[in-house]
């Protein structure tokens, strides 16, 4: 299994298949001049299915999260889920998307095995998304929401960012929208993975922010440890519940002594934490040969390392040099 020295077990893994996007999200990448991988860097579709045939058969991984950059840009896609929905034993199956064109695919990625998705979305204004993303591109998420839904890719969480100036009076608009159409809200802090480096503490909105404005609309009541397991999200049943709302605090409130993940890079470099400097290249390990046993112990060694937390609140923190696209969020 892949563990580390602070006896925490990885068995989430979120792979990345791209850098690219087709948004601009103000908090993730620059309008322009952001460097892609090049082509012969990326893994192939079959360097990827090794690898978390690798991680579900000989290293204990359960949950796969395929990310990016807009993971519904990479063509083979749907092959990819496919082929890890045959593995044995079979992992469960998650997607973290834009939503763009989602419309098309939801019906054929549910086919192919895969579980659920999770929808970034900050807008319920197609005027600020247009702001927040750079792109005229809302109703297309709107429409890939219902057709997960539809499809049966459910739960659908649904995560959003708030940014002042641009969404941050939104959060009991989006929760009520939420609810309305049976999606599951989470808030996510706003971390420092923005490839231009333009993050600052004191311009963000906390979660005690979010939930104080939640506050003024409904009724929350906190889900206790147990509930959360290893899960980065706290949880509140709305106005007695059953349906809940989420708020990731990775910045004010982080849960790294439950982390539960391994992160596979694009371009085959497994790192740690979203917030790691250093990552293990098995795409070169990879390439030269080495047998799945090597890999494995790689990717162990690799874990093994992990720092026992993300030490954003810390004077020594360092920005990771890849920005959030590039790691796979
Ligand atoms: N493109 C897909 C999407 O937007 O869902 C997948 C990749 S994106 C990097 C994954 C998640 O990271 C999204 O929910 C996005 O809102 C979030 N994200 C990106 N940059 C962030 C930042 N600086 N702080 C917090 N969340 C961020
Ligand atoms: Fe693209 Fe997702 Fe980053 Fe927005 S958050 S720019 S959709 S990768």
């Amino acid at each position: 299994m892949l563990l580390d020295t602070y006896g925490r077990v990885a068995t989430d893994l979120r792979v990345s298949l791209t850098d690219r996007c087709n948004l601009r999200c103000t908090y993730c990448m620059p309008e322009e001049g952001l460097q892609w991988l090049a082509k012969p860097e990326l893994l192939t579709d079959d360097e990827i299915v090794r690898l978390v045939r690798i991680a579900v058969t000989e290293l204990g991984v359960t949950e796969v999260r395929f990310t990016g950059g807009e993971p519904l840009l990479r063509p083979g896609l749907t092959g990819i889920v496919a082929r890890c929905a045959e593995l044995e034993p079979r992992p469960r199956m998650s997607l973290t998307t834009n939503g763009i064109g989602l419309e098309r695919t939801a019906a054929a990625l549910r086919d192919a095995g895969l579980d659920r998705v999770n929808v970034s979305l900050d807008t319920l204004s197609a005027e600020t998304f247009q702001r927040m993303t750079r792109r005229k591109r809302h109703a297309d998420v709107l429409r890939g929401l219902a057709a997960a839904r539809e499809a049966g890719l459910t739960p659908v969480k649904v995560n959003a960012v708030l940014m002042p100036g641009f969404n941050d009076q939104e959060a009991p608009d989006l929760l009520a929208w939420a609810l309305e159409e049976d999606y599951e809200l989470r808030f996510i802090e706003q971390m420092p993975l923005d490839a231009q480096h333009g993050w600052q503490r004191d311009g963000m909105i906390t979660a005690g922010d979010i939930l104080q404005s939640l506050r003024t609309r409904f009724t929350l009541t906190a889900e206790g440890e147990d509930e959360r397991g290893s899960a980065p999200a706290e949880r509140w049943l709305v106005d007695g519940g059953p349906q809940r709302v989420g708020v990731i605090a990775s910045v004010t409130r982080p849960f790294c002594r439950a982390c539960d993940r391994t992160r596979l890079t694009a371009d085959g470099q497994v790192r740690t934490c979203l917030f790691a400097t250093e990552e293990s290249d098995l795409r070169g390990a990879m390439r030269a040969g080495a047998e799945d046993a090597e890999i494995a112990d790689s990717w162990r060694k690799a874990m093994w390392g992990k720092k026992a937390g993300a030490g954003i609140d810390d004077p020594s923190f360092v920005q990771p040099q890849r920005p959030m696209s590039a790691i796979g969020g």
